[in-house]
């Protein structure tokens, strides 16, 4: 087949209609934007810090203005509820307009105090990587696109794009936004494409490469990276914990964890993938979480005024990994209390007891409507449970007592807990949120979501070495007393340590006490320069 011909259908997974395609990217034409885009960055690069965030301001005023547009894509793209697209578009919002303020205080210049080298400037300022390759995924594919594209934009970088093809409707909206900024738009490029487009942008060896997805695709593109050395930031899979403590609020923990489980069709990161439940309350708990479950309804709408709580799952292969989860789980002894039955690409929520972590459900990532629930004998069992995983991105903990949740929050081997709730930190825009272990390496949210689309470019500035300096002194040789006394003088630890060395070198040395005396008169003779200029520039204003 022509690569040139070769199309992405656009497929409503709740209708099974198509709704239009978008032309694949070729690997030559992946190439080609990366060029450009890297001839494109030093223009990018050269606008005042200032400018950059009043341009990125206007391209805010495009995604508020389109938010219908955005919500009705996401709807038939993903087939989440406009509500919950809308929720997205708050969400990228929120990012844009704390990082577009915040930029230019993130990004400043820095002064750095001179430790031993009194007589110059030491600061650092912020550099862009260059070209900046961002690979993305479909189950928030506003959210987890915008924000960083934009941190790496105002970060001075220009862009490549590769969306999901999963969610490639949103991809060619997101792409359309850009165009609407005259002024941003020749320095982010789309490509569109599935892993064969993705791999094609790795290979052209962008300056850095950030990549939104699953554990299996880091891995791939992390060997891809490596052979050219490629800078790699990744965001990957969760399977976050929820842990419900003897003293919890057992109402609110079955409310909020059965939301977290099941909102967006348990189709986020941070979804409450595991339920860990102290002995004493687990009936009580069980029972509530069934309450909750019934009241989940499960439908599609396209309007504004969507009834159901829970849409279908996107794609096919996504409720494949949900039902291997789903036997795999009864065939060792799992027990499906509510839900498990799929109807076109809808699953039923779906509680499930009588788990261990011998079964995929408790291990791997499922990223689909099921709500595994376990008994647990104490609080250090929970943990162990929690941490009995190769992924860490976020944790929930529920009870009464919050120093309690908080002893157990500081033992869980994640990157963010919430306690008593489900998913509320994730919409913080400036706190900091990424996983441990094979979650990621990267943060997203806040100032870390923009600098780490920086190098950290280092200054030593001032005149030549003055002959007084004991910097300069310590050049030449003969002047080991001298080095042993600032070693002694400025880090002793102990009083003998701070005063012997300088005692020998004043006493010892010959040339010590015309080097200290040339030193006073310098150290003198400065301050009363920078006392005079001081002065002096005072009576002129
Ligand atoms: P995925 O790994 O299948 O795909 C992600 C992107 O990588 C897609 O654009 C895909 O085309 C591309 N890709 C796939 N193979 C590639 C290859 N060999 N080379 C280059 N690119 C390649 O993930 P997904 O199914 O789109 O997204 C769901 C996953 O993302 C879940 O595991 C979820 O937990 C994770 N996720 C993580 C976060 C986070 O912040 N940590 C947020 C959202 C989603």
């Amino acid at each position: 087949m022509d690569p040139r011909s070769e199309c992405i259908d656009f497929i409503n997974p709740a209708t099974g209609e198509k709704f239009g395609e978008v032309r694949v990217t070729t690997e030559a034409e992946v190439r080609q934007a990366c060029r450009e885009m890297g001839a494109a960055q030093p223009a990018w690069g050269a606008k005042p810090l200032k400018e950059r965030a009043r341009i990125i301001k206007e391209f805010q005023r495009v995604v508020i203005d389109a938010t219908d547009e955005l919500t009705a894509v996401v709807n038939q793209d993903h087939g989440k509820s406009r509500g919950d697209a809308l929720h997205e578009v708050i969400m990228t919002v929120d990012k844009i307009h704390q990082y577009a303020k915040h930029a230019p205080k993130w990004l400043g210049r820095r002064r750095v105090p001179p430790g031993l080298y009194f007589f110059r400037r030491y600061y650092t300022e912020r550099t862009p990587f260059g070209v900046v390759g961002i690979i993305g995924p479909w189950n928030y594919p506003i959210d987890l696109m915008l924000p960083p594209i934009i941190a790496a934009l105002l970060a001075g970088n220009t862009v490549v794009v590769k969306p999901s093809e999963v969610a490639a409707a949103t991809g060619v909206m997101l792409e359309s936004l850009f165009q609407r900024v005259p002024e941003l738009a020749p320095f982010v490029r789309f490509v569109h494409g599935d892993a064969r487009t993705g791999a094609a942008l790795v290979k052209s060896k962008p300056d850095l490469l950030f990549l939104t997805g699953s554990v299996k695709t880091g891995r791939i593109v992390a060997q891809m990276a490596a052979e050219d050395m490629t800078p790699f930031l990744y965001e990957l899979g969760g399977k976050d914990p929820m842990l419900v403590l003897e003293d919890a609020d057992i109402k609110a923990a079955a409310k909020w964890g059965v939301w977290g489980a099941f909102y967006t069709t348990g189709q986020a990161c941070v979804s409450v993938e595991r339920v860990y439940v102290h002995e004493k309350v687990y009936d009580e708990f069980v029972a509530a979480v069934l309450e909750e479950t019934a009241k989940f309804s499960v439908g599609y709408s396209p309007d504004i005024d969507n009834p159901y709580r829970m849409g279908p799952l996107t794609f096919e292969r996504q409720c494949d990994i949900v039902n291997t989860h789903l036997h795999d789980a009864v065939s060792k002894g799992g027990e499906v209390l509510m839900g498990g039955k799929q109807t076109g690409m809808f699953i039923e929520p779906t509680v499930l007891v009588n788990v261990d972590h011998t079964m995929q459900v408790m291990v791997d990532e499922t990223f689909g409507p099921v709500l595994p629930i376990m008994k647990v004998q104490d609080d250090t069992h929970a943990i162990q449970m929690a941490n009995h995983s190769y992924m860490g991105l976020s944790a929930y903990v529920w009870s009464r007592d919050l120093a309690h949740a908080k002893r157990v929050a500081e033992q869980l081997q994640v990157g963010v807990v919430n306690i008593n709730d489900t998913m509320s930190h994730y919409p913080v825009s400036l706190l900091p949120f990424g996983g441990v272990k094979l979650s990621g390496n990267a943060r997203t949210h806040g100032a870390g979501e923009v600098t780490q689309f920086t190098h950290t470019k280092s200054y030593a500035v001032g005149g030549p070495p003055l002959p007084f300096d004991p910097a300069t002194l310590v050049r030449y040789p003969g002047q080991y007393r001298l080095g042993k006394a600032i070693l002694g003088g400025f880090f002793g630890v102990t009083p003998e340590q701070r005063v012997e060395p300088v005692v020998d070198y004043l006493t010892n040395d010959p040339k010590a006490r015309k080097a200290v005396s040339r030193t006073v008169v310098g150290l003198g003779a400065t301050a009363v320069a920078g006392l005079a200029a001081a002065l002096l520039f005072r009576a002129r204003r």
